[in-house]
């Protein structure tokens, strides 16, 4: 079923969980993610990044991750990932996406914040949630470079700022530059958890991570008691897939390769997923 990322994030706050944000550029990492959230019964969010337009448009996927996500026994969120535009949002929801991140962080705040108001007056007439981002995260969604801008905490989130920011855009939630980075880790991440428990206090909203591959449970943990209930994920799960179809390319060098690497990749996915899962959901799954 379908539910919105305010009541999913409730959830979060409530039970002190990290809700799962799964980006699902291909059928075969929706059918996994879902079936993972069916298993435990938990709130989980689908996400489709215009980063991955190349992989498959929004058009495209979006229509079956709106159906799969309406027609499963989970309570499920749809979610623009990375929209840079408003434009971008708004496709999203002519497909049937009901919640969005708009990412105006690397343009000037003025710029951010004038067009993050206008996508959460959109979301408004629908009854959607709203995540916005304030301070550089370095990397991207797609897994490209990801090694500069490591530690460096001239990037990160201004606290004044963010409760400035969300006041006067209204969102639902805030992602936050704290220490994490997109795609690979290329060294270990520094994470600053007292800014987390000062950007939760100032802006008063849930703070998103992003660049969530790769932490160890500990430090999920950690960031999800502080304040962090939004949790994006991907790239480890698709670096998982990759390392199964590697595996059966050595293991059975004859297969009908195409379709098995499908199975064996969806297969991995579901398996690292639900992993993560027991973490960010600890002491409400099994
Ligand atoms: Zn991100």
């Amino acid at each position: 079923m379908l539910i919105g990322l305010k009541e999913a994030l409730e959830f979060g706050e409530k039970n002190n969980c990290g809700i799962a944000s799964i980006n699902t550029p291909t059928l075969e990492m929706l059918v996994a993610t879902i079936k993972v959230a069916e298993r435990h019964n938990i709130p989980l969010i689908i996400q489709h990044a215009e980063v991955h337009e190349s992989v498959n448009t929004i058009e495209n996927i979006g229509p079956a991750m709106v159906e799969l996500a309406k027609r499963s026994s989970a309570p499920l969120v749809v979610h623009v990932d990375h929209g840079e535009t408003f434009d971008y949002v708004k496709r999203g929801f002519d497909v049937g996406f009901n919640s969005a991140m708009y990412d105006g962080s690397r343009l000037p705040y003025e710029e951010n914040l004038a067009t993050t108001k206008r996508v959460v007056a959109l979301a408004n007439e629908y009854g959607y949630g709203i995540e916005a981002e304030l301070g550089v995260m370095p990397g991207r969604e797609d897994g490209a470079d990801s090694t500069t801008g490591i530690g460096d905490e001239s990037l990160y989130t201004d606290p004044d700022l963010a409760a400035e920011f969300v006041a006067q855009t209204g969102v639902t939630a805030l992602a936050c530059s704290f220490g994490t980075v997109h795609g690979l880790y290329k060294a270990d991440p520094k994470i600053n958890y007292e800014l987390i428990s000062t950007l939760r206090q100032r802006t008063g909203v849930p703070i998103v991570m992003h660049g969530g591959s790769g932490l160890s449970p500990a430090e999920y943990r950690e960031c999800i008691s502080r304040g962090v209930k939004k949790i994006n994920y991907y790239t480890y799960a698709d670096k998982a897939a990759l390392e199964a179809v590697k595996q059966l390319l050595v293991d059975k060098p004859d297969t009908y390769v195409f379709v098995a690497a499908a199975v064996a990749a969806g297969l991995a996915i579901e398996k690292n997923i639900d992993t993560l899962v027991q973490c960010l959901y600890e002491g409400h799954v099994n």
